[in-house]
């Protein structure tokens, strides 16, 4: 395996993606495969006015690889301590927010609104504080919810090898880290203070978790800090590197786009919904393997236009605050979401699209032998 991996010169992917020319972006359109070069050419300017040809790709890709269904999950957010200082986020230490750990119980009521409400993937979240909510307690509270789910996935802080590989035992099927920006510059600007400063540490904590040897790993970039397509030419350079390493592992992209939260962070460049289209396209031209989420961040005009065009996993009657599902007051949470629908009408939006919506994607019976 090789010992890591690097993404070089951030700048040098954007000059690269803008000298894109009309002819590229037909041959990569063209091609039976899709390599690197053909994504920098598919993120192009030059590309927007093929967006509808690549919308078609994309669908039929998605189509044939993840057949006609849409995965629904729910967050669970943990804990909001966190110790770094990201500039972007409602839960970083210097925001006067009211903070909250759940108790294994908490978590269990919070769990089981989920479960009524129709869930078996639940992505369980904390801010980065080990000494509140680290491997001890994140294990009791796999432990305590191992049996209620298909499929727990985990948004914590970064962790060693052997902390994943016993996580994994517990019953966490997924991990997702983003690395937020692969620009080292942007990076050091927006993380003040706190572990998440190391830039290097993040990049490797996806190889990390895979080699632990969990089934899935998520990767993603926060788009609004930025240039958005050398972001994509960057995620899809750290997963077909993640791929060759990791072949055993599946691998999914999400693609937030930065949201109001305490804080009041502006976004450093605009993101539109026309560039998230071509960018989720371009990623699933590149890749017709590769899972992709799309969060209640988004609107909702915006998540039902998407529905079969590139995304395989929708985030539903999400709550970002710890304690969220059983109370009203949303004073604690990470940010504010776009789309404000129930789990009920977000499936009947994917029935309608004539698809299946789908809240178990794992079976953890698979997991135990
Ligand atoms: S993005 Fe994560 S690490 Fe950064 S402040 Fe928010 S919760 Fe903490």
């Amino acid at each position: 395996m090789q010992s890591s991996f690097s993404i070089g010169d951030f700048s040098a992917l954007s000059r690269k993606i803008r000298a894109t020319t009309r002819a590229e972006v037909e041959t990569a359109l063209g091609g039976k495969t899709c390599t690197l070069d053909d994504l920098a050419a598919l993120l192009s300017p030059a590309a927007e006015e093929f967006l509808p040809m690549m919308a078609a790709r994309s669908r039929e890709l998605t189509a044939l690889r993840f057949g006609k269904t849409t995965q629904i999950f729910a967050p669970l957010y943990l804990s909001n301590f966190c110790i770094n200082r990201c500039a972007y986020c409602g839960f970083a230490a210097d925001n006067r927010i009211p903070r909250r750990k759940l108790t294994i119980d908490e978590a269990r009521q919070e769990a089981d609104i989920l479960k009524k409400r129709g869930f078996d993937h639940v992505l369980l979240v904390t801010g980065e504080a080990p000494a509140k909510a680290g491997v001890d307690y994140l294990e009791e509270v796999v432990l305590c919810l191992r049996d209620q789910f298909a499929a727990l996935s985990i948004e914590v802080q970064p962790m060693e090898e052997h902390e994943y590989a016993r996580l994994f035992r517990a019953g966490v099927t997924a991990v997702a880290v983003y690395q937020e920006t692969y620009d080292r510059t942007i990076y050091d600007q927006v993380h003040l203070a706190g572990k998440k400063m190391d830039y290097d540490y993040r990049l490797a904590t996806p190889a990390r978790a895979a080699a632990a040897g969990m089934r899935e790993i998520g990767i993603g970039s926060l788009l609004g800090l930025a240039d958005w397509r050398a972001e994509g030419l960057a995620l899809g350079t750290h997963l077909s590197w993640l791929r060759k390493q990791f072949w055993q592992t599946n691998f999914t992209v999400s693609f937030p786009r930065l949201r109001p939260a305490a804080g009041a962070f502006e976004p450093l460049v605009q993101v539109s919904e026309k560039n998230l289209s071509q960018l989720m396209f371009a990623l699933r031209i590149f890749d017709p393997d590769v899972g992709l989420i799309l969060s209640t961040r988004e609107e909702a005009r915006f998540r039902d236009g998407m529905l079969g065009l590139a995304p395989t996993r929708y985030s539903a009657g999400s709550c970002t605050d710890p304690g969220g599902y059983s109370s009203d007051n949303h004073e604690g949470e990470q940010f504010s979401v776009g789309d404000h629908r129930t789990i009920d009408e977000v499936c009947q939006v994917i029935v309608n699209k004539g698809l299946d919506p789908v809240c178990k994607d794992w079976d953890r019976e698979f997991q135990m032998h």
